[in-house]
């Protein structure tokens, strides 16, 4: 038996023993018919997670971390002499608009503040001023601070201007139930180590066919990370254009089978009960959240430092690591906060021992409990 921990970072997430063991397979060349049909297979499951109807949209698996997937769809998706809108209130959609600084991509970044959700009538405005975008990308729920994306309504306002709309799905896919068409979604994207519960290094681009095979002619800015290129050489040969991860795609696999046995709305049940267990714990020590719950996505809680001379993230950190439990820092640049996460093969019951242990740890720093605000608001 592998020894368990119980990760509350935003993934790479808790997995269990039979996805872990699922790599541990006889070595095979994966340009073997065998491995090809694995992956034919796993393209399928994965548009199943969306509700994909496989005549219109098709998966695309890329070996990298899933910053790789916004990487490929912004590169690969905007024809020439067009813009990107992004959509940008925290650190995944910044990542985007860096992105488009990279391959210097003409792109309007339409800031808004981290902890409201975005003002659509805005949304719309810039898409009325500029004709010319094209592509339109936004972040489902942004891991930074939790708060979730109103995506189908972003969808349908890029398509109303007939925009495309490309989704960072990673941080709910697999988790909150998602169905591509209805959320107005044309791309979606996730790594296999969040939702399906697997391992590191493999991604994957959830898309409509028929704007790959338009992006065709599009100017290329990348090689190992084009679109058209891999979905091409997946459609003709069933293979990856370059060595797959091979090992983590046996773990993906096992990954799904899991995802289907439990079932999308029994899965998304599991997390909520963890969410609201992590709430239930930070409530009952006193500690604040960032986002007003009900904007949050139901799968990070961002939580506000308190005011305590004697508290010290790294230290208890440390505490609850060596305990087996993982707590990560926040992503804001302008609040002191830290994160706890709902991701992984957890329940209930986790939550429950992590904060026995947390609030040793808080007793270990000599953190008055309950936790200490300097203004009196609640
Ligand atoms: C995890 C995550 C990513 C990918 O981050 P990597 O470090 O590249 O794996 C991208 N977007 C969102 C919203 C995420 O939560």
């Amino acid at each position: 038996m592998i020894k368990r921990k119980v990760l509350l970072n935003p993934g790479p997430s808790t997995t269990t023993d039979t996805v872990k063991m699922a790599q541990v397979v006889p070595d095979i060349c994966p340009r073997e018919k065998e491995f090809a049909g694995m992956m034919k297979k796993l393209r399928d499951d994965l548009l199943k997670i969306v509700h994909a109807d496989p005549k219109e949209y098709t998966s695309v698996l890329f070996c990298g971390s899933g910053t790789l997937n916004i990487d490929v769809c912004l590169n690969s998706l905007l024809p020439a002499n067009k813009k990107v809108l992004v959509v940008n209130n925290g650190a995944y959609s910044a990542r985007a608009v860096e992105i488009c600084s990279y391959y210097g991509l003409p792109c309007i970044d339409l800031k808004f503040p981290f902890d409201q959700s975005p003002d659509l009538s805005l949304i719309e405005k810039a898409l009325r001023e500029n004709p010319d975008i094209a592509l339109v990308h936004a972040t489902h729920n942004e891991t930074g601070t939790g708060i979730l994306n109103p995506i189908r309504d972003i969808g349908a306002l890029a398509h109303k201007y007939g925009a495309v709309f490309s989704v960072d799905t990673t941080s709910t896919l697999a988790m909150r139930p998602i169905n591509i068409e209805e959320d107005n979604i044309d791309f979606c994207m996730a790594s296999a180590q969040k939702g399906i519960m697997a391992m590191t290094g493999l991604s994957f681009i959830i898309g409509k066919k028929n704007i790959i095979e338009e992006s065709r002619n599009y100017p290329k800015r990348s090689y190992y990370c084009n679109l058209f290129l891999q979905y091409d050489c997946f459609e003709k040969t069933g293979e990856m254009h370059f060595t797959p991860p091979v090992q983590t795609i046996y773990a993906a696999i096992q990954g799904l089978r899991e995802y289907f046995e439990e079932g999308e709305l029994a899965k998304w049940e599991r997390h909520t009960r963890v969410f609201n267990a992590i709430h239930k714990g930070l409530e009952e020590l006193g500690f604040r959240n960032v986002i007003k719950k009900e904007l949050q996505s139901g799968l990070v809680v961002s939580v506000i430092y308190p005011d305590d001379a004697s508290w010290d993230f790294a230290k208890v950190h440390d505490y609850c690591y060596e305990r087996g439990f993982t707590i990560y820092p926040g992503k804001i640049s302008t609040t002191n906060t830290f994160r706890l996460c709902a991701l992984g093969a957890i329940d209930e019951k986790d939550i429950v021992n992590f904060f026995a242990t947390f609030k040793d740890a808080l007793k270990d720093c000599n953190v008055a409990i309950p936790i200490r605000y300097n203004d009196k608001e609640a």
